[in-house]
């Protein structure tokens, strides 16, 4: 019997928003420099202490389920998940269960160049825990982080391989960034994921017995964790065994999972509409004024640079993967109308200058303006600049700050078109180099390229090869 698996993912955010969920507390979206210096009475659970919800958590929720095409809630509320653990002071977690903010939305991406739409279950907002330290027979607590805002999205059982959930996921985090949701960076704890599995025999509607792993934070593990849990449920299957229902633990060295617990229910939190926190009603002009933080999508500008540039997949894919520097494409494109050259400049020159330079540069605080790369361009399209000379004129206003005029004028790179001057240089070299005429004209036609490099030589460098090439062709 064939077997197929089908995923369910629930990722985890870290809103990049000024102060915590629900005190003015400073938001560690960073580790912060000391333990416990982020922290107030609210968010360390004193008695008697009543939260207040940050509007600027609730624009930012919203903003992004705008972005996921969701149906908004004008009306929602929070719950309360009660559990009791040293690092939740409060002994619940304030979260949504009942009423969330949104329902179904989906999100599109590309999958060998293929547009795939994956669909969202549903969104919702809860605060995090603190974190725990042990050390030996000790425990050290840290509530920095305690009540900063979290979004938890999750699918719909919508993924049957690795491979799609992975670009699912890398499109989440491009849509985080572009929106300025969260830096969502999986290294730094900002997005993790709960990768939830099970398998059935291939054309059974019925679902398996799912697992869940939770805290998988890279893409990397995420499509590991797929393929060792597939082999795991098939090998029990197989055997005549049953899927015990539990979330598991990922071991990234060993590549191993293990049982953590059999999984809790809802039941098992005892949720129930959280008493401190009215409802949070959306009026329309808040809802209008969020829309205004709608950006292009990752995903379209991706599109639109295969379709309507006819960059290369790698290239668009490049582009697109970093917001901030498919922007400054965009720009340079305005200035320059050649999508190919741009594309080009940024992905051989600029970035391999950035990767190598000794400062924290990135493209959003360069030395140069965006306009000062476009001259560049130009020039070189205008047959002013030859592209061999454009790389110099770019190292150059990338380490000294200068202008691209000033710095062509100063070394002399400005490519001479003039035909009659370029005639007299051929004219010149022609004459002192009577000898490899005599062996051009009757053998020897591969030298040609001979008479280019001296016309070169004697021009400076600034000559146009293609006008040499064409004036010696003539002549010789
Ligand atoms: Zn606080």
């Amino acid at each position: 019997m064939e077997y197929e698996m089908i995923i369910w993912l629930e990722v985890h955010v870290r809103v990049k928003s000024k102060t915590k969920m629900l005190c003015s507390c400073k938001n560690a979206v960073a580790l912060a420099p000391e333990p416990n210096i982020n922290i107030c009475p609210i968010c360390s659970g004193f008695p008697g202490m009543l939260p207040q919800l940050n509007e600027e958590v609730v624009k930012l929720w919203l903003l992004w389920w705008m972005m996921m095409n969701c149906k908004i809630n004008k009306v929602s509320r929070f719950d309360r998940k009660s559990y009791y653990y040293p690092d939740s002071p409060n002994a619940f977690q304030t979260t949504q269960l009942f009423d969330p903010i949104v329902g179904a939305g989906s999100v599109k991406t590309l999958v060998n160049w293929e547009e795939k739409n994956f669909w969202i279950h549903h969104m919702h907002l809860e605060n995090d825990a603190g974190k725990l330290t042990h050390w030996g027979w000790k425990t050290l607590i840290d509530f920095n982080r305690a009540g900063s805002p979290l979004m938890e999205i999750v699918t719909d059982p919508v993924f049957t391989n690795a491979e799609d959930s992975v670009e699912f996921l890398r499109e989440i985090q491009k849509l985080m960034r572009a929106s300025k949701v969260s830096d969502a960076d999986m290294d730094k704890g900002q997005m993790r994921c709960d990768v939830n599995l099970s398998i059935k025999p291939v054309g059974q509607e019925e679902f398996g017995i799912r697992t869940e792993h939770k805290n998988v934070n890279s893409f990397w593990a995420v499509s590991r964790v797929i393929a060792s849990e597939y082999k795991r449920q098939l090998k029990i299957i197989k055997a005549w065994g049953v899927i015990d229902q539990e979330t598991r633990g990922w071991d990234d060295d060993s590549g191993k999972s293990s049982s953590l617990r059999s999984k809790e229910n809802a039941m098992d939190y005892r949720y129930f509409p959280e008493p401190d926190l009215l409802p949070i009603i959306l009026s329309d002009d808040f809802i209008e004024e969020t829309k205004k933080g709608i950006v292009e999508f990752p995903i379209e500008r991706r599109i639109r640079y295969l379709k309507t540039h006819k960059l290369q997949p790698d290239d668009a894919r490049l582009l697109t993967a970093d917001y901030e520097l498919s922007s400054y494409f965009e720009e340079l494109f305005k200035l320059t109308n050649d999508a190919k050259k741009s594309c080009s400049y940024i992905t051989t020159i600029l970035l391999a200058l950035i990767k190598d330079s000794e400062d924290e540069i990135n493209i959003s605080n360069l030395n140069f303006k965006v306009s000062q790369l476009a001259k560049v361009i130009n020039l070189v399209n205008k047959d002013e600049l030859s592209s061999t000379n454009s790389k110099l004129v770019i190292e150059e206003l990338f380490n000294n700050w200068w202008n691209a005029d000033e710095i062509i004028d100063s070394k002399k790179l400005r490519q001479k078109n003039d035909l009659s001057s370029l005639e007299t240089i051929v004219d010149e070299v022609i004459k002192n180099n009577s000898k490899q005429v005599e062996d051009y004209r009757w053998w020897n036609e591969n030298i040609f390229w001979f008479f280019v490099g001296q016309c070169m030589k004697a021009s400076r460098w600034q000559g146009n090869p293609k006008i040499f090439n064409e004036i010696l062709k003539k002549k010789l």
